[in-house]
């Protein structure tokens, strides 16, 4: 794998085994149809993705309103006050995300979507090859993601979900309980599992 920027420049959420998961993924399903991420925040997994992508001369969707999850925002977990906008009182990750992929040379590989995920997802037709969702942890985000989503995975393709912890001492519930759903649904098969990185193969039914 090639990544044309140093990956520990950008700010992120995401291992690298996981991220070269992605690159992978996004690579080997690229004939499938374009992949699309929900939850961008600075492109760390976008790069990985777009980079996999380029290979094939494929396309990354990356879906994200930019202004952060409840873990990001003021007096939180995860906050960081270099992505705060004080003059409007908002988080703005869109900024260092479009940074990240001019730095790359990716921008051509990357559609950048700023909307809420369902939103973004309301017209959507296109089959994807590969589907990664990483957006908003809590129960009712990760269910609108599943749902928005999980149907337009091509045949073939797949769908990986971030943050997997099987058990609850390690983590919110919320990503592995689409992740059983999936499976759940007799749509999806269990393909891969690398690190929290829970990837999922459609059924060609
Ligand atoms: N994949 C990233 C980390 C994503 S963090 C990485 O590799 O580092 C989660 C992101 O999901 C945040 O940027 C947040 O703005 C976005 N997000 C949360 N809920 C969302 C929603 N409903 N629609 C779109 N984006 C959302
Ligand atoms: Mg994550």
């Amino acid at each position: 794998m090639h990544l044309p920027i140093d990956i520990d420049t950008v700010k992120g959420f995401l291992a690298p085994e996981e991220g070269e998961a992605l690159y992978q993924l996004a690579r080997d399903t690229a004939a499938l149809g374009p992949a699309l991420e929900i939850g961008s925040y600075c492109g760390k997994s976008t790069l990985y993705l777009a980079a996999g992508a380029a290979e094939q001369g494929g396309l990354v969707y990356a879906v994200d309103h930019h202004q952060g999850s409840e873990e990001h925002q003021p007096g939180e977990e995860y906050h960081d006050q270099a992505l705060y906008r004080d003059e409007d009182g908002v988080m703005d990750s869109f900024t260092e995300f479009r940074r990240t992929l001019r730095r790359a040379g990716l921008e051509q590989h990357v559609v950048p979507i700023v909307a809420p995920s369902a939103r973004a997802a309301r017209h959507w037709q296109t089959p994807l090859g590969l589907v990664f969702i990483d957006g908003g942890h809590s129960e009712a985000a990760a269910q609108t993601d599943y749902r928005a989503w999980a149907p337009q995975v091509a045949p073939g393709g797949v769908l990986a979900i971030h943050d997997i912890f099987p058990d609850p001492a390690d983590g919110g519930q919320a990503p592995y309980n689409i992740y059983q759903r999936a499976l759940a649904s007799g749509l999806f098969e269990a393909s891969a599992m690398v690190g929290t990185l829970g990837c999922l193969r459609r059924l060609d039914l």
